[in-house]
């Protein structure tokens, strides 16, 4: 993990133990929300834990139910089906796109029935998914449609931010993520009452305590609801209100790697690169090409490994998770989960660690294709 955590960033936090409030829901969480709400042009911002929380009480603030069902992309870190299962509802997973990896319109369309409340897309590893036909799928058939842009910040689809394609949308700021605070995530949303609600929710059902601190008198808070508690700290707000200040100057070192590997890897045909379509921009969270069928990956990951160069599978095809044992088959996310090879991919690496992984991949590949 190479999060790109500096000086200023040390600064901000600084700046934190000498204030009086490091908890949640303080000044330096304010100030970030509202620089989130900017920033991704949307209504609200609530700052979080997680991803994961977000997706929780976007759910919850949905009004999913028990029984319900939850159209999921598949190939995917599968906490969006986690996510569905806290609320005891039904993640129905929907296969992806071959050449994108996104999950495919097409698949969420056949899924619906009527036990369907909603969508939940996936920026896979930072490429937007096909927003304009999913938000027509949502609203063809009453559904909401919630955007895991997990990996995406900084990406675009048709000109809009990530963060802003769906009526709600979750971001995480996890160390793996473009920007980060180590742990820590992010609700989107245009819809005030539903932001209102989550944020409640993510503060054990009370209201912010630096609030009622300013209050006259003795108030005691009253508890209406068995919330949680899903705030993010104020000393991770302080690091992501830097971190918010510098993701074109990391998308830009992410932007020079891919268009490195791409320039290196063009022609060899052991591999496919990713595939951008023109209408959106790739926030570059992984560098995930798949291999050619005829090639051993592990062989490949062992190689690489050896050699000082670490790599890994990608991504999940979450309907094989054995915590999801179900009927449905997704074969296209199967094939990506099976085929997939992410390489170096940060915003730290230099011109010759990018070099010597594209020759050691190369090499690799050449002992680990079977003859066909
Ligand atoms: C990383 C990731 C998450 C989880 O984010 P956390 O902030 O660690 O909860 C959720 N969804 C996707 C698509 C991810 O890649």
């Amino acid at each position: 993990m190479h999060a790109s955590l500096g000086e200023r960033e040390l600064a901000a936090v600084a700046e934190v133990f000498a204030s009086e409030w490091p908890a949640g829901q303080g000044p330096r969480g304010k100030a970030l929300e509202r620089e989130l709400a900017e920033h991704f042009e949307v209504g609200e911002a609530v700052a979080l834990s997680s991803c994961a929380a977000a997706l929780h009480l976007a759910l919850l603030a949905l009004g999913v139910e028990p029984g319900d069902e939850v159209i999921v992309a598949d190939y995917t870190f599968p906490a969006p089906a986690h996510a569905v299962r806290y609320v005891g509802a039904v993640p129905v997973f929907a296969d992806a796109r071959a050449d994108t990896g996104t999950v495919d319109p097409r698949a969420v369309a056949d899924l619906v029935g009527p036990r369907t409340v909603g969508v939940i897309a996936v920026d896979t590893v930072g490429l937007p998914a096909d927003y304009t036909e999913l938000n027509a799928i949502a609203e063809r058939h009453g559904l909401f449609l919630i955007e895991d842009a997990a990996c995406a910040v900084g990406a675009t689809y048709r000109g809009r931010p990530a963060g802003a394609l769906a009526p709600v949308a979750c971001l995480s700021f996890h160390g793996r993520k473009g920007i980060t605070s180590g742990e820590g995530g992010a609700l989107l949303t245009g819809d005030r009452a539903l932001a209102a609600d989550v944020r409640l929710r993510s503060s054990f059902g009370l209201g912010s305590i630096v609030d009622q601190a300013r209050v006259v008198g003795l108030p005691i808070p009253v508890f209406h609801e068995t919330g949680y508690n899903y705030k993010l700290s104020d000393i991770a707000a302080a690091i992501l209100q830097v971190q918010l200040s510098r993701i074109e100057e990391l998308l830009d070192r992410r932007r020079a790697v891919a268009a490195r590997y791409s320039e290196l890897l063009k022609d060899e045909e052991l591999l496919t690169l990713p595939h951008v379509p023109l209408d959106r921009t790739h926030a570059w969270q992984s560098y995930l090409v798949m291999l050619a069928p005829g090639v051993d990956r592990a062989g490949v990951a062992a190689d690489l490994r050896a050699g000082g160069i670490g790599c890994g599978h990608g991504t999940w095809a979450s309907h094989l998770q054995p915590a999801y044992e179900t009927a449905l088959t997704c074969p296209v996310s199967a094939d990506l989960f099976a085929r997939g090879l992410a390489i170096p991919m940060h915003a730290e690496l230099t011109e010759q660690q990018v070099e010597r992984v594209a020759d050691g991949l190369r090499t690799a590949l050449r002992a680990h294709a079977r003859p066909s």
